[in-house]
């Protein structure tokens, strides 16, 4: 495929491939670009900018339907690319790629909605009554978009639906590994009508190009997900403009002595395997009370013992391989290091290319890089405390704060993990792996700066002006 960037279809100077995890074929082939693309491409995205803000909302709504209703119709053709390019399985892509003419309608809705304030001037001093001040809300300009491979429609889409729903250009920069689902959603939103200059999606290495494109003056907002590692480095060329930064994580699901140990430990086999464990939000940690440590390690086992590895076309496959065989070694190399260290490997952590049995590790100290680094792998590293206040502790106790759960009977022990534990969204009596479209999400510490979810993401992508009107003063 062509990359779309300067309102046209067009090839590299060097093209690379994409490659299907699960057997090592090549899928397609990309552009490689450099940095005069990303030139290009910000250059157009500028000018289309400057010509959409003057456009009226319901034009641009009219639009974001259109798409939404293209993104229903395309929905098997995007789970199959999906499911190709990623390595999740095909159950899994179509349940993402289902969730795309919704988020592109509710980003329709929400970028229409750029409300402003009243401002109540009489009240400083000397202003008298002859001054209206009100607030504008209005598009940022170019935004730059730059992905993980890990959900390569829903991370997408989270970021170019509202960026074009509140009236900006946006230039999307997907992941090496998976830019052919991001390639599928930009024609969506040209076939639904968009300006071509107003959409680019530029393919290529981050290495290469992300310097470019985070750089340059005339990109206004940079919103990114992917690593802590990339998220520093974009944060040191960015420059003044605005930044969003959804990063790495280390989620800990905590299970106290009076929780349904039952439903905790389903909700965990669920949310620490799915997507072959490569979600940010993914149950890394679980922190188990010692009371029921034991009945808790014996429920996981039983389900995490049924989840079937294989092809992700397989109706039968739980979980699909990783990304590339490389990170597969990565993880199988974390989980024996971890082994090494005196942790417990009860079940799982065999390799076969770029498949890894899931895996439970016990006895995991708190301290240990299996639960203080992020893994993005099929495993749960699974730590026995003796208290409410340790658990606190250890759920706290890494450089990361996105997600974070809780099972318990008691009600208190809810709130006082909703108000002690330092992550950007809790949940009690659930895992982290839980997200509606709609709601604000990000991460606190090393995990990122900034909220995605559709109505922030509109308030993030746009910039309020005061407006003072003088009359006879
Ligand atoms: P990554 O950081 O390697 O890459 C992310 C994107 O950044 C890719 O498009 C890559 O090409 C680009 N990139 C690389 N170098 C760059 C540079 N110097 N400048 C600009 N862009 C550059 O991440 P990944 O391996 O694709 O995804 C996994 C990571 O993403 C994990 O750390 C995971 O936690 C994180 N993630 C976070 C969230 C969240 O919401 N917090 C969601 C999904 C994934």
């Amino acid at each position: 495929m062509k990359m779309h960037i300067a309102g046209n279809w067009t090839d590299g100077p060097a093209a690379q491939q994409v490659i299907n995890p699960f057997d090592g074929s090549v899928i397609d082939e990309v552009p490689a670009a450099d940095a005069d693309a990303v030139d290009r491409a910000i250059a157009a995205a500028y000018r289309a900018s400057e010509r959409a803000r003057s456009a009226p909302a319901a034009e641009r709504q009219a639009l974001m339907n259109r798409a939404g209703a293209l993104a229903d119709e395309r929905v098997p053709e995007l789970a199959e690319t999906i499911a190709r390019e990623c390595g999740k399985t095909l159950r899994e892509a179509t349940v993402e790629a289902s969730r795309a003419g919704d988020l592109i309608r509710l980003a329709g809705h929400e970028g229409a909605q750029l409300y402003g304030t009243g401002l109540p001037l009489d009240a400083h001093p000397g202003a008298g009554t002859q001054r209206l001040g009100f607030t504008l809300r209005e598009p940022c300009g170019v935004v730059a978009a730059i992905t993980p491979f890990n959900f390569p429609l829903l991370l997408v889409l989270h970021k170019i639906a509202p960026a074009l729903g509140a009236g900006n250009a946006v230039i999307l920069k997907p992941a090496s590994h998976t830019p052919l689902t991001a390639l599928q959603l930009t024609e969506i939103f040209l076939d639904a009508g968009f300006d071509p200059e107003l959409v680019s999606c530029i393919t290529g290495s981050g290495g290469v190009i992300g310097d470019a494109l985070s750089a340059d003056e005339r990109v206004r907002k940079i919103s990114f997900t992917g690593s802590t590692e990339v998220g520093n480095r974009i944060t040191q060329r960015a420059g003044v403009k605005k930044l969003s930064l959804e990063l790495g994580a280390s989620c800990p699901t905590v299970v106290l002595d009076d929780a349904d140990v039952e439903k905790a430990a389903s909700a965990i086999a669920a949310g620490g395997y799915a997507n072959a464990g490569q979600v940010c939000i993914s149950v890394q940690r679980a922190i188990v009370q010692e009371g029921v440590y034991g009945d808790f390690l014996d429920a996981l086992s039983a389900k995490v013992r049924d989840l079937r590895t294989g092809d992700p076309f397989a109706e039968s496959t739980d979980v699909g391989p990783l990304v590339s065989e490389r990170e597969a070694e990565r993880v199988e190399r974390s989980i024996r290091a971890s082994v090494e260290r005196g942790s417990e490997l009860l079940l799982g952590g065999e390799r076969s290319g770029a498949l890894l049995q899931p895996a439970i590790v016990a006895n995991v100290d708190v301290h240990d890089p299996l639960s203080q680094e992020e893994l993005f792998g099929p495993a749960v590293a699974v730590t026995k405390v003796a208290s409410v206040d340790e658990a606190i502790a250890a759920a706290n106790g890494t450089r990361y704060g996105l997600g974070a759960g809780v099972f318990t009977g008691n009600l208190g022990s809810s709130i006082r993990f909703i108000r002690e534990v330092r992550a950007g969204v809790v949940h009690a009596n659930w895992t982290p792996l839980w997200r509606a479209d709609l709601m604000p999400y990000g991460g606190m510490k090393a995990s990122g700066i900034g909220k995605e979810g559709i109505r922030s993401s509109v308030s993030e992508m746009t910039e309020e002006k005061t407006v003072v009107l003088h009359g006879d003063v």
